[in-house]
């Protein structure tokens, strides 16, 4: 009798023990990212009492235990709120370590349970330290070349910080910011976009935005030095004012017709007794009604004369300005006294893929966008020392008054990245200026510049890569689909 008043006391002792111990437990669970799967050391008593008397009690069917609460993060990921991570000051790796991050990426289209309204509070929660946000958004640029940053998209999971490229980010940030446009090229800034993008519109460019070149040189005299293979070749590389969207891809079966193929002669001579004539490309004359040269004799005399082209109609009757080569100052040969050349040439629309005459950028490039801190300040000798190095003259020299001077950094964007400010005369790379001057590059901000050739207008050469791009994905989806 007196052993079970003892064990009543004992546990009775032993459950207020248990709810004190419960409730010093409330307040980690309040912020454990892991509270749904984590009991506490009362909790795991009571389970393993209660597993103890199912053994013995089998039909007590207790009521099922209502789930316990998942825990609501910035972003609908089962990960720890900001809240948490700055309270436990955990590092990733660790957070990542115990748990406090499922390493599940979200759904596409997943998004916050608090709604949009919170998202600049919740953006300004989920900002990194700086340090961490500049190998985030940042590529670091090291004296002796190599680079640093992390693209990985889990990098910051465990941070709250979602490091992968979406659809949804990139319609909310990108930015197209033109600087400078003319007639053959133009540079704009591109923000918010991924280097795979950027690299994209640039091998479009390159590659696969059409243009009409020409194809076909049918000789009918060349008595100049230049063999007819070279000058082929030269006729190929010269860019066509045509546009390529009015005409229409010919296949090797196909007819040369006004809408697939444009014709231009070439006759030049150069008479005995005068002086040496050089051939420019503006003597390339356009034959709106089709080839002039004879394909065979007719059948009968009254036929039609066949030639190279079935032309159902004249060019001009379908296009609204005559067509021409876009430079007329282009050398194709030189010719003494008494030589000539005459020929027919064909052109047709192409893609750069097949042959680079078909390209219609000179070149298509980008860089990031250039940022130049110095993290000290660098004064008066060092300060001249480091503008005299840079060959863009990124820095400027700032007065201070009482005879100081400070350098200052000017004219980041015209950074080259050479590292001359960060070298000694000898090219090694100098500790204290390392230190001193830190060079980046902003990973989403791209600077893209187009060059055409002149068959299209460099705005419009990015509209149709822009364009070509849009296709793809439609292929893709419906293929996936
Ligand atoms: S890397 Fe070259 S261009 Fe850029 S700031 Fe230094 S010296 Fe100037």
């Amino acid at each position: 009798m007196e052993m079970e008043m003892e064990r009543t006391v004992e546990e009775e002792d032993g459950g207020r023990e248990e709810e004190e111990e419960e409730q010093s437990y409330a307040k980690y669970y309040a912020f454990s990212p892991h509270a749904h799967f984590t009991a506490t050391p009362a909790a795991r008593r009571r389970r393993r009492r209660r597993s103890r008397a199912a053994s013995v009690v089998l039909a007590s069917a207790a009521p099922p235990r209502p789930a316990p609460p998942v825990p609501t993060s910035c972003c609908g990921w089962r990960h720890a709120p900001p809240d948490f991570l700055s309270f436990s000051g955990a590092s990733p790796q660790a957070l990542l370590r115990t748990g406090g991050v499922r390493g599940k990426m979200p759904k596409k289209g997943t998004k916050s349970r608090k709604g949009t309204d919170d998202e600049p509070k919740q953006e300004e929660k989920n900002k990194l330290p700086e340090h961490l946000e500049v190998q985030r958004t940042r590529v670091v640029c090291k004296g002796d070349a190599p680079t640093e940053g992390f693209q990985y998209a889990g990098a910051f999971a465990a941070m709250g910080i979602d490091n992968s490229v979406s659809a949804d980010k990139f319609c909310k940030n990108f930015k197209v910011v033109v600087n400078r446009l003319t007639e053959d090229d133009m540079e704009f800034d591109m923000i918010g976009i991924d280097a795979s993008m950027a690299n994209a519109f640039r091998r479009i460019l390159i590659a696969e935005v059409p243009t009409m070149a020409i194809e076909k040189v049918l000789m009918a005299d060349n008595t100049s030095v230049i063999a007819d293979e070279v000058l082929s070749h030269r006729l190929g590389l010269i860019p066509l004012d045509a546009d390529p969207r009015l005409f229409e891809y010919i296949s090797e079966n196909d007819v040369p017709t006004e809408r697939n193929t444009i014709v231009y002669k070439l006759h030049v001579s150069c008479k005995k007794g005068s002086p040496r004539l050089t051939v420019k490309s503006g003597d390339l004359e356009w034959l709106p009604e089709g080839s002039q040269l004879p394909l065979a004799s007719p059948a009968q005399s009254g036929d039609k004369q066949k030639t190279y082209t079935s032309f159902s109609q004249s060019q001009k009757d379908i296009l609204e300005k005559p067509l021409g080569v876009k430079f007329k100052d282009i050398t194709i040969a030189r010719l003494g006294p008494g030589q000539a050349i005459e020929l027919e040439v064909h052109a047709v629309k192409g893609i750069g893929k097949v042959h680079a005459k078909w390209s219609p950028v000179a070149t298509a490039w980008y860089r990031m966008l250039p940022e130049v801190v110095l993290r000290e300040e660098i004064k008066d000798a060092d300060a001249e020392m480091l503008v005299a190095k840079c060959p863009v003259n990124v820095f400027d020299i700032e007065d201070l008054g009482n005879g100081e001077k400070r350098a200052v950094v000017a004219r980041p964007r015209a950074c080259t990245l050479c590292r001359q400010c960060v070298m000694g005369p000898t090219g090694e790379v100098m500790g204290p200026t390392v230190e001193q001057v830190e060079l980046r590059r902003v990973r989403d901000h791209f600077i893209f510049t187009i060059e055409s050739t002149g068959a299209l207008p460099p705005e419009m050469l990015f509209t149709e890569a822009v364009r070509i791009l849009e296709e793809k994905c439609e292929r893709v989806i419906s293929e996936l689909s």
